[in-house]
């Protein structure tokens, strides 16, 4: 068996896969290198970071890192909100000539929770295992984390002196909303992390599927997340007596209604440059009509809208996600709730959805309150001057790989620095199979060999965009 048609057989079979992975081996760092951003990981992994335990451990291990490679404790910052002592930030500079505004990296440091009982290895530890390495955080993001780390450290002990500076912002809190790290930063100390330009490792995609690298996805916007209640009351009485006004009745027929209504189509420029390129691994109709929407045709756009993943791409989505009304089985309802649930386009508005939502009901007596208001994020553009610097970077490492901008249907810490003005584009490096998503779930893992020459790609982005004349 060649080896390309066993990286096919491969697919789904553990030895086979990884055999061919290997064989298909990518540029990568010097050992020692690799060595360093493995330590990091492992004793990153082994610090629990969730909210509630806070980021203090997982700064002061980072900080000393960065201090036994050289850097000066004055480019080495740790803060935090004095509100909320346990959620500590490590700004890091790396000091350049001072050509244009600083480069800043997101790197949120906490994770979501994890039951120990429900994993195989333990959560808040490096396990390694048959190419993979385990650990809360391994894909969210401290593998990350520690590529960025390492290619930090590695920068510095080359004695590169970038154009701008680099930056780098390891944060708390992302996973709970980000109000005590990039939020936070953002509103009080602005000056810290003030840039031209940020790159978020959080965002964006490093496609695995089928045993090989599908593509790289550049996470350039995102939607906005915003929930309303709406209410209707009535006056109640006896179950025995039932009447036409009932507050149940009321409510059910707004939320009919709004089963049947759908947002306006809305083409971004990111999304239409997505399918655009995505369409080259499609065929048939779907192909068809996915490069018709590249050339901004809403038609084809409705008829893509059947699939909900790319309904999520084309449109603000609304819906009713929980219910509440009653209060006695034997008696008429004085109250009924809805919740709804809105993910907002960068074009879209707070404001803009909630009319449209009202009227959709089309019921002056409903009463409508936002109960998570949006941060409104707009859209960082995909300029070709950008898109020319990860198309160099990634091919450096991948030939021939599709790189294509992309707007993630769920949210991250650059929607504070798009919000703040600064251009925000993801920077994941290390390939997720597509197939094993495991972020937040059990057992969540990286392979080792994409960690390691995510390493690479990581060293190689960072100096691209440190350099003079980027974007
Ligand atoms: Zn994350």
């Amino acid at each position: 068996m060649s080896k390309v048609t066993m990286r096919w057989w491969g697919f789904g079979l553990l030895a086979l896969c990884t055999a061919a992975l290997a064989a298909a081996k990518s540029p990568s760092s010097s050992p020692a290198d690799a060595a360093t951003a493995k330590a990091i990981l492992s004793e990153l992994l082994a610090i629990d970071t969730t909210y509630e335990k806070g980021t203090v451990a997982a700064v002061a291990a980072l900080r000393s890192r960065f201090l036994a490679a050289g850097f000066p404790p004055t480019d080495l910052v740790v803060l935090a909100n004095p509100a909320k002592p346990s959620q500590s930030n490590l700004i890091v500079t790396l000091k350049g000539h001072g050509t244009g505004k600083p480069l800043l990296y997101l790197c949120h440091l906490d994770v979501v929770a994890a039951r120990a009982a429900d994993w195989t290895f333990p959560p808040f530890a490096a396990t390694e295992k048959d190419g993979f390495i385990y650990g809360r955080g391994s894909s969210d993001m401290k593998g990350e984390d520690a590529n960025v780390a390492a290619a930090l450290i590695r920068l510095r002990r080359e004695a590169y002196k970038p154009a701008r500076d680099i930056i780098v912002a390891f944060t708390p809190d992302e996973e709970s909303g980000g109000s005590e790290g990039v939020g936070w930063l953002v509103n009080v100390h602005r000056d810290l992390i003030d840039a031209g330009l940020v790159l978020n490792p959080d965002g964006g995609t490093g496609a695995f599927r089928g045993g090989r690298r599908a593509f790289y996805g550049v996470q350039t916007s995102e939607k906005s997340y915003v929930t309303f209640a709406v209410e209707a009351t009535d006056r109640g009485g006896h179950s025995s007596e039932p009447r036409s006004d009932n507050a149940i009745y009321e409510l059910a027929v707004g939320l009919q209604r709004l089963s049947a209504h759908k947002f306006p189509i809305r083409l971004t420029d990111t999304v239409r440059a997505f399918y655009a390129r995505q369409a080259q691994f499609e065929t048939g109709s779907r192909q068809a009509d996915m490069r018709a929407v590249g050339n901004g045709d809403v038609n084809a756009a409705e008829r893509l809208a059947a699939d909900p993943t790319d309904n999520a791409q084309v449109r603000t989505t609304c819906v009713a996600t929980m219910l509440e009304a009653g209060h006695a089985e034997n008696a008429l309802p004085q109250r009924a709730q809805a919740t709804i649930q809105c993910r907002l386009l960068p074009v879209d508005t707070q404001q803009h959805t909630q009319a449209t939502l009202e009227q959709v009901f089309a019921d002056p007596a409903l009463k409508w309150t936002v109960t998570r208001a949006a941060t409104p994020s707009p859209e960082s553009p995909p300029t070709a001057a950008l898109m020319a610097v990860y198309d160099r970077v990634v091919h450096s490492m991948w030939p021939g790989l599709t790189v294509m901008p992309s707007m993630d249907a769920g949210a991250s810490d650059s929607k504070y620095t798009r919000a703040a003005g600064i251009p925000s584009y993801g920077a994941a490096s290390i390939f997720i199979d597509l197939e094993d998503m495991r972020a937040h779930g059990q057992d969540e893992r990286i392979r080792s060999n994409l960690f390691e020459e995510a390493g690479e790609f990581t060293y190689r982005l960072m100096k691209a965009f440190s350099a003079a004349g980027m974007p």
